[in-house]
């Protein structure tokens, strides 16, 4: 789970909490690259020796969820397009070769591309899997082992539904500290605010803070019953037939909040669990939200002792051949809202530069 306040600012406006659409400036940027025949020129430029990994959450329509729908990356078709188009012009990387790449062990000729997806929510399932494998591309699938095949709302869908679902024009919380938030024009920035405060809070009683909004929202503790993440029969389906399976902790918890002990528990219990349901090895994990902030040294202490060779972050930067620390491996974001130039620009350029230009 991520949270990119142009990516929010375009989903909100899907799902009619923001009415007036807008385009960002990188997209304007994109779509005159685009018209002046400038990516057909990027995508014939030389191709560094790097790894370059997309991160996908949901796949879907944003405006139809109940949760957070800044999750979202890409609808069916886009994913379909953007498969294709990578196909045509880089290396798809498996896993296995991506860890072997960061190792040092293997070059690519071409700029390998790894698609992965995080958290495991059932239209990973129902839309990236057939895609994925019509394509014979392998994408990777970041898994919390909790939610496996739950119906719960994991903390940022409930606190965007309970926003969502109020009445209220306006609330006042008296935890962490007196606040009050318009949700009138101004959910969007309600739900901004929200979110970073149960992000930054290490002293943060999370329950309590939860609490809080149910209340001042007062959506109480309404919920959604429908099954919204994988199982285990659909996993062990995706994972007999050519996709990659890594762990995203057993809680997706701020590793960095959590003493050695407990961060050291949610990497091996989620291993062990998707190994025992599995049958395979769990060699990689993606650090829940990703930020440089997220992890630190114990943290890759932890997955040192829990014998994981790769994990993944989410702020950027490149992936170059025997340079990249195997436990901060770059991955960059797709967003629903992006559309096929911004995407096309970005992959492109990062296959020239390490990295996306913008
Ligand atoms: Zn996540």
């Amino acid at each position: 789970m991520v949270l990119a306040i142009d990516r929010m600012n375009l989903h909100l406006r899907q799902s009619g909490v923001v009415p007036v659409p807008r385009i960002s400036k990188r997209q304007r940027l994109a779509s005159i690259i685009a018209a002046t025949g400038g990516i057909r020129v990027l995508e014939r430029l030389p191709q560094q020796n790097c790894l370059v990994v997309l991160n996908y959450h949901r796949i879907g329509s944003a405006s139809e969820t109940v949760g957070d729908p800044n999750l979202y990356s890409a609808t069916p078709s886009d994913l379909d397009d953007q498969v294709r188009w990578i196909k045509r012009h880089y290396h798809i990387s498996s896993l296995d070769e991506a860890i072997a790449f960061v190792e040092g062990q293997i070059t690519f000729r071409k700029t390998g591309i790894l698609f992965t997806f995080d958290d495991g929510y059932k239209d990973n399932y129902d839309y990236a899997f057939p895609i994925l494998y019509k394509h014979k591309v392998q994408g990777t699938f970041f898994i919390c082992t909790s939610y496996i095949g739950s119906s719960q709302l994991p903390w940022w869908d409930r606190i965007a539904y309970m926003l969502k679902m109020s009445r209220n024009s306006k609330i006042v919380l008296h935890y962490p500290e007196f606040m009050t938030l318009d949700l009138g024009e101004g959910k969007l920035e309600a739900l901004n605010r929200l979110l970073g405060i149960y992000k930054a809070g290490h002293d943060l009683n999370k329950d309590q803070f939860l609490e809080e909004i149910a209340r001042s929202t007062g959506t109480g503790d309404e919920r959604p019953g429908e099954r919204i993440f994988i199982n285990k029969t659909e996993l062990k389906e995706m994972s007999g037939n050519g996709m990659a399976v890594g762990s995203h902790t057993h809680s997706h918890p701020l590793l960095s909040h959590l003493s050695p002990e407990l961060q050291l528990e949610e990497v091996s219990v989620s291993k062990e669990m998707l190994e025992h349901d599995l049958g395979i090895d769990i060699q990689s994990l993606a650090y829940p939200v990703g930020a440089p902030d997220s992890f630190d040294d114990r943290t890759q202490e932890a997955l040192r002792r829990a014998g994981y060779r790769i994990a993944f972050s989410f702020y950027g930067g490149k992936n170059i051949a025997g340079k990249t620390s195997p436990y901060n491996v770059r991955r960059h974001h797709v967003g629903v809202g992006d559309g096929e130039p911004l995407f096309r620009v970005r992959t492109s350029t990062a296959a020239i530069l390490g990295e996306p230009l913008f």
